[in-house]
């Protein structure tokens, strides 16, 4: 069986009349990354405080590695909950050297004992100890936040938006060394943040919070492919949302009849379509109208008219060349399309 290492139960917290949280149900098993994905504002930052004991909460229970730490037993303060932080900034302390910050939490027989190389290492500093945190850049300080987060191998390692000041490139690649450093080190870890592609590509399970709520938890590719609402699916990646009706088992779309992931009743509803599930070829399919393109390096995300007016996005690989504005072309849909009741 797997060990849970963090559960929240009926977790709730409002600042004065605003509810932050609204009832958070939560498990991660040890060795897991859960990565809590939402927009600004939706309680990610106060979620992560009250788990490492900054924030009371105002009901339910939190319990780290089998111990309650909030809830009715009462409040266990910060410092002893054993739960390490990983801020957004990475708030190194400036007067002490990498090794000194590193070895900040832990004793002089551990500090002797190598556990601040073996983790300068894990997070791909080593040699660094030696240097002062403004002698390093962004993306280094971020990587020695990690390492100091580690060095006391605590149950729990809590990480708030901990890329988001990096550029681009730097982000990508933090991204999958610090997967890869908490892996190597058995950690388990809490994640948030309102990047989706930075839940989805470091994730064993992604929770997606929307004003205080859970609206669905999963794996990342069960999210993206299947999710609980269209405010999730636009949420998560690019969204194509048409109004069908679904007839035996099948939705009639403006792109044809299309099979459907998942029973839906019979009746008007709203179909997902992701854009790279859409093939566009000269001929065959639905026809569509080329209104723009865009080039994204990768791929390009080409935007269509239907001539029932209908707007759709493609996303699709440099295949056929550039396609221009006014240029005719034939639409269709790879793979099952997700019902929701109701209109769009
Ligand atoms: P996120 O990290 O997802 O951006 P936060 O947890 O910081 O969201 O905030 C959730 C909600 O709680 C927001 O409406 C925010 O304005 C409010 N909030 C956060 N911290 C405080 C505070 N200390 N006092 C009052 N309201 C707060
Ligand atoms: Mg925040």
């Amino acid at each position: 069986m797997t060990e849970r290492m963090l559960a929240l139960t009926g977790v709730t917290k409002a600042y004065g009349q605003v509810p932050a949280l609204a009832g958070i149900d939560l498990d991660v098993s040890r060795g897991d990354l859960l990565a809590v994905l939402g927009p600004s504002g939706c309680g990610k930052t106060t979620l992560l405080r009250c788990v490492a004991g900054f924030e009371r909460v105002d009901s339910g229970r939190i319990d780290v590695a089998g111990r309650q730490v909030a809830g009715a037993r009462g409040h266990v303060p910060p410092h002893r909950r054993r739960v390490a932080v990983v801020p957004q900034d990475g708030a190194l302390f400036p007067h002490l050297s990498v090794a000194d910050n590193v070895g900040y939490g832990l004793d002089r027989a551990e500090r002797r004992g190598g556990r601040i190389e073996e983790v300068l290492t894990l997070v791909g500093l080593d040699g660094y100890g030696g240097r002062m945190p403004h002698q390093l850049s962004g993306g280094q300080q971020q990587r020695v936040a990690v390492a100091r987060a580690l060095a006391p191998r605590p149950p729990l390692v809590l990480l708030d938006e901990p890329f988001s000041a990096l550029d681009a490139q730097l982000r990508g690649e933090l991204r999958a060394d610090v997967r890869q450093a908490l892996r190597a080190d058995g950690a388990t870890a809490v994640l948030v943040t309102h990047d989706q592609g930075e839940a989805l590509s470091m994730a064993d399970a992604v929770a997606v919070l929307d004003a205080g709520r859970i609206v669905q938890c999963g794996a990342p590719a069960e999210v993206y492919r299947d999710p609980a609402t269209p405010w999730v699916a636009r949420f998560v990646g690019d969204a194509v949302l048409l109004p069908a009706t679904v007839d035996a088992d099948v939705a009639v779309t403006p792109l044809g009849r299309l099979p459907l992931r998942g029973p839906a009743a019979d009746g008007p509803v709203t179909v997902l379509i992701r854009p790279e599930q859409l093939r566009l070829a000269p001929t065959g399919g639905s026809v569509a109208t080329v209104v723009r393109q865009a080039f994204h390096g990768h791929d390009a995300l080409t935007t269509l008219r239907l001539a029932d007016g209908t707007l759709l996005t493609a996303r699709t690989l440099d295949e056929g060349g550039a396609l221009p504005a006014g240029a005719q072309v034939g639409v269709t849909v790879r793979g099952p399309v997700r019902a929701y009741a109701g209109p769009v």
